[in-house]
């Protein structure tokens, strides 16, 4: 790429996409270039919406641009099961199995030492408070099986033990080290039917 290249700015942003080398960054910036002005507006204006009003549900820290997120606000969820997972996106790959109707509680991340996360940086707080004011009868916690998500599930067992709620979690038959976010449906499914309690 060349700066007399008329394309050269927009490939650059593009290639900072994850998984977008150059090749794939000059390509979309010709489908770019192909559509109808109007399409353009359409993607850029939702694409700038969703980063400026997006924000954190109050109460399970799921995304969303009201203050409870639809997941909250819906009467049909079951409040006697939460599902505790890291990041707002294992919420939404378990969402898409449309195996479990209760309410979830997004921690924020897991626990590291290596790379400076620590307890007090997740939102367990808020979880313990929640557990105070609502009528739960099963925790299930469904983090990465990874060290840094089996650490989580320990150090969560151990602070929730005072409320003694079951605290089960799901059995895998992901490969260890891999994401819940990239799990397929069946596989996610089947570790959430086939969850298994934490002594
Ligand atoms: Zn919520």
């Amino acid at each position: 790429m060349d700066d007399h290249n008329p394309l050269t700015g927009l490939i650059h942003q593009l290639s900072r996409l994850p998984g977008i080398g150059p090749r794939s960054a000059q390509r979309l910036a010709f489908f770019f270039l192909s559509l109808p002005k109007p399409d353009v507006a359409k993607f850029t204006d939702v694409l700038m919406h969703t980063r400026t009003h997006i924000k954190y549900c109050k109460r399970c820290f799921n995304l969303s641009f009201t203050e409870q997120c639809f997941i909250c606000a819906n009467p049909k969820r079951l409040p006697a099961q939460l599902c505790i997972v890291a990041e707002p996106r294992d919420l939404m790959a378990l969402e898409r199995t449309g195996e479990f109707k209760g309410h979830y509680h997004v921690l924020g991340g897991l626990i590291s030492p290596i790379d400076g996360i620590h307890p007090d940086a997740l939102r367990i707080p808020e979880l313990m408070a929640r557990l105070r004011t609502e009528p739960i009868q099963e925790l299930i916690v469904a983090l990465n099986p990874t060290i840094e998500g089996d650490t989580t599930a320990l150090y969560l067992s151990e602070m929730l033990r005072e409320f003694q709620i079951p605290i089960t979690k799901l059995a895998y038959g992901l490969p260890v080290g891999s994401d819940i976010d990239y799990a397929d449906e069946m596989t996610l499914q089947k570790a959430f039917s086939g969850r298994t309690k934490i002594e």
